[in-house]
């Protein structure tokens, strides 16, 4: 899907447009520079397949043959591009010095950090990101898109505005590695959701009497008003205390996994999808955790050393 022009937000014109250099010009890439050409930006890009800048040469924006060619021309850098390996073969070799370099590519904490040590030991401020995105959602600001950045916070205070152009940046703190546990922890969270989802919509889709048209907005209501139930357990993980007397304890859901099992036998379901959560429950049950709800399963994950 692309947009008019109109639809992107403006940050300036003429001489004071804010000028960058961008390298990666993939799904995302393309997706980021065209906003920020739209919105008035003057853009230098460089990809490794040449042709893909073409449409974008057309809208306005500088090709150059090479990344170093694409770093010396702008203090601000940003780079997307498929991994942390394909970043430092891009940039090897560049002059980083006195640059603002920001990494929107998906990777690891530890490979956010290691980049920026790699990019500070050349002289250059970064920022490492995480896009909380798909392409459409780029330069539509309605669309609730926003990316976490990490690491300098006086780079991100310098080009908060033209960072700010494709999506809502904020800064998820001065380690460089927060924005990407953040990014995975919440698609972790995602992942999950979905894995009830799947479970669920293979239970019911081939029940000749039950339609998935009418089914699927009691599945979205459902899993919306579970969700509520989130910041309670994200309390309970924050203090390490799980109350008693939950008003769905654990003991009580554990009981009930068979008649999960059994149906999902029954409607030739692999169970796949839950069994590893049923598991979970049922150790926390053994262990003498029946009352409390399910935050205190994040000790089955993360086991904290006992006090001595
Ligand atoms: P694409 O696969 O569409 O594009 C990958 C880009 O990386 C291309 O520009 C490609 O160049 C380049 N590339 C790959 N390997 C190398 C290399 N060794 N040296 C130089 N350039 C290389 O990915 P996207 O644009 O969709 O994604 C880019 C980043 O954004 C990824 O880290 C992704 O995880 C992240 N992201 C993507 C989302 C999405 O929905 N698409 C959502 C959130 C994050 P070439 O054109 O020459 O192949």
């Amino acid at each position: 899907m692309t947009h008019p022009i109109s639809d992107y937000p403006s940050v300036a014109s003429g001489a004071s447009a804010p000028s960058l250099s961008f390298l990666g010009l993939g799904g995302m890439g393309t997706a980021f520079a065209r906003a920020w050409l739209a919105a008035g930006c003057s853009l230098t890009v460089w990809n490794r397949t040449a042709g893909k800048a073409d449409a974008l040469v057309a809208e306005g924006a500088v090709a150059v043959r090479s990344p170093a060619a694409a770093v010396a021309a702008n203090t601000l850098v940003v780079t997307c591009l498929l991994d942390d390996a394909s970043v430092g073969q891009t940039l090897e070799g560049t002059d980083l010095a006195g640059k603002d370099l920001v990494d929107l590519t998906t990777g690891t904490p530890a490979e956010a950090r290691a980049r920026g040590a790699w990019a500070e030991a050349r002289g250059a401020r970064f920022l490492s990101g995480g896009i909380m995105a798909v392409p459409p959602m780029v330069g539509v600001p309605e669309a609730g898109g926003y990316v976490l950045l990490s690491g300098s916070r006086g780079l991100f205070e310098t080009h908060e505005a033209t960072l700010g152009v494709p999506l809502v940046p904020e800064f998820a703190g001065v380690d460089a590695g927060h924005a990407a546990l953040q990014d995975i922890a919440l698609l972790s969270g995602m992942y999950g959701t979905l894995a009830g989802v799947t479970h669920a919509l293979a239970l019911v889709r081939d029940e000749k009497e039950i339609n998935l048209r009418d089914f699927t907005p009691r599945l979205v209501n459902w899993v919306m008003s579970m969700a509520s139930a989130i910041e309670q357990i994200s309390d309970q993980v924050a203090s390490g205390h799980y109350p008693t007397g939950d008003v769905a304890p654990l003991s009580m859901q554990s009981a009930g996994v068979s008649t999960f099992l059994t149906t999902a036998r029954d409607q030739g379901v692999s169970p796949e999808l839950l069994t590893p959560y049923f598991a979970l429950m049922k150790r926390r049950v053994e262990q003498g955790h029946g009352d409390e709800g399910p935050a205190g399963l994040v000790e089955l994950l993360t086991p904290r050393p006992t006090a001595p």
